[in-house]
């Protein structure tokens, strides 16, 4: 009688993407907003790598992500799934699938837990079984580490000149797009803004792609620190930003967008482009800075250490290591945001987020965003930053599912923080979008009357606020930093810089 052997699970093992394959094998890659993934590609170029972003995401990639892999996965991960299988299938019927497996690797960030993050790749796996790719290559790294070496066989190298280099990209793309932000709902002419921020992603793209060599360890941290190359970019592209007029002597809500990373952070379909929506429905948007999601990814390790402290040897040094490099980070971030005239807005405290959060939600609990949801949350409302937080929540995530339970406990202790917690689940987009127009007409209505109080404590009418403004040139450019006056609008503060200036 014949014995049927069970045959046992294989991890997924990819081959070995070679040193002498870079220059013909193209690195895929995704998840970020375009601007940071176009100056990324610069980065890899830099470094002599052939590389380019998946295609901006789409619906029709939500679709084939759940048809390919788990449907129950939360849907940043039917998106992304189905992003790379789009791309291949198209590619496939192209150049065959013998082409598509050889010419092409898969790069991605991974983690371990405590949410689906850690399950991506068995979805991708998945994805490409259902393609017939079983043989594409595909490789994590790890998004808390520096320096892991050659990964792959030799073919990537995830060393300090890529990784310092890709987070720098993230900071400058991070700041470039605060600054666009505050920008494109003010503009007179409509589209320069955009128009601006192309040109100005192509210069940035440039600078990245001539980044000096210095090394491949600490001295690549150093140079990245210490330098004015970034700096000077960066002031050059806010040059550009000077032709840009706009009118900032109106009434708009500001809108904090917070959520699950990939959401919040890939602008267009993952979220039913709410960006775009919400300008157009007249807010102005406050964007989700990656450089917080590090700055995050900075304290969970100091916390995670501090709690070894007097029990592990050496944790505390390890711990003041840590420390020192978070104060880095930020001293970094802040340097860049000041080449742009500190426009960009400041990255919260983690103590503070992590302060005004303890009451609702533990900082140990760490899949998804956390315990920032809720910080972000109570600091955009209760330290003036934003009319309304629109929090972008993906279907079938556990971790915002938690945040957004835990907000009950919040409204309740501050009923008039207004927030908008949309179930993000690529097509239930007409319900989604009715729920935040609710909240919306809320943070008009408050940002109208801010606006009136503004006037009316100057002792200003609009019509003399217009002429006063019509005056002074300088603030009618991009460029201008309108100072804060306690007021959430940009509109209401420059009523009051209006009243102050004049009075001088
Ligand atoms: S945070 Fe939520 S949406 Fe994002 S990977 Fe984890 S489970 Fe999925």
């Amino acid at each position: 009688m014949s014995q049927v052997r069970p045959i046992g699970y294989k991890a997924y093992s990819p081959r070995p993407f070679l040193k002498k394959d870079r220059e013909k094998v193209e690195i895929l890659f995704g998840g970020l907003s375009w601007r940071a993934e176009n100056v990324l590609q610069a980065l890899f170029e830099n470094l002599g790598y052939l590389a380019r972003p998946l295609p901006p995401p789409t619906r029709e990639d939500l679709m084939l992500g759940r048809e390919l892999a788990d449907i129950g996965q939360c849907c940043p991960t039917s998106f992304t799934a189905g992003n790379l299988a789009n791309f291949l299938r198209t590619e496939t019927d192209r150049i065959g699938p013998d082409a598509v497996v050889e010419n092409y690797v898969y790069l991605t960030a991974g983690a371990c837990g405590a949410c689906r993050f850690g399950q991506y790749r068995q979805s991708y796996e998945l994805a490409l079984r259902g393609l017939g790719l079983d043989s594409f290559r595909m490789f994590l790294l790890a998004q808390d580490e520096l320096d892991q070496g050659e990964i792959a066989g030799g073919g990537i190298e995830m060393n300090m000149p890529l990784t310092i280099g890709a987070l720098w990209a993230v900071l400058c793309t991070d700041v470039l797009q605060s600054l666009e932000y505050q920008t494109r709902p003010y503009e007179v002419t409509k589209g320069q803004t955009d128009k601006v921020v192309r040109e100005s992603v192509d210069f940035l793209c440039d600078k990245f792609r001539k980044r000096p060599y210095r090394g491949k360890k600490l001295g690549v941290l150093v140079w990245h620190l210490t330098t004015n190359y970034f700096v000077d970019a960066l002031r050059e592209v806010f040059d550009r930003f000077k032709a840009i007029e706009v009118d900032r002597l109106q009434a708009k809500p500001v809108v904090k967008i917070t959520g699950e990373f990939y959401i919040q952070t890939v602008e267009g379909a993952p979220s039913y482009d709410i960006h775009a929506w919400l300008e157009n429905e007249g807010s102005e948007v406050y964007p989700a800075a990656v450089a917080t999601w590090f700055d995050y990814l900075f304290r969970i390790r100091a916390q995670a250490i501090a709690e070894y402290v007097g029990i592990k040897p050496r944790a505390r040094i390890e711990l003041a290591r840590i420390k020192g490099l978070h104060y880095l980070y930020g001293w970094a971030y802040n340097r860049l945001r000041a080449a742009l005239r500190n426009i960009p807005h400041e990255m919260p405290s983690q103590s503070e987020l992590r302060r005004l959060a303890a009451p609702y939600y533990h900082h140990r609990l760490q899949g998804g965003e956390g315990d920032m949801l809720i910080g972000k949350a109570l600091w955009a409302h209760l330290r003036n930053k934003a009319h309304m937080i629109c929090e972008l929540s993906p279907y079938g995530c556990l971790p915002n599912t938690m945040s957004v339970g835990a907000m009950a406990g919040v409204l309740g202790d501050h009923p008039d923080l207004l927030y908008a917690p949309l179930e993000v689940k690529g097509d239930a987009e007409v319900h989604a979008l009715s729920r935040c127009q609710m909240v919306l007409t809320e943070a008009k209505k408050r940002a109208k009357s801010e606006f009136e109080a503004a006037l009316e404590q100057s002792g200003l009418t609009l019509e003399m606020a217009r002429e006063r403004l019509d005056a002074m040139p300088e603030m009618k450019k991009a460029t201008y930093h309108v100072p804060g006056h306690g007021w959430v609008g940009i509109g209401a503060n420059l009523v009051t810089e209006l009243a102050r200036e004049s009075g001088r």
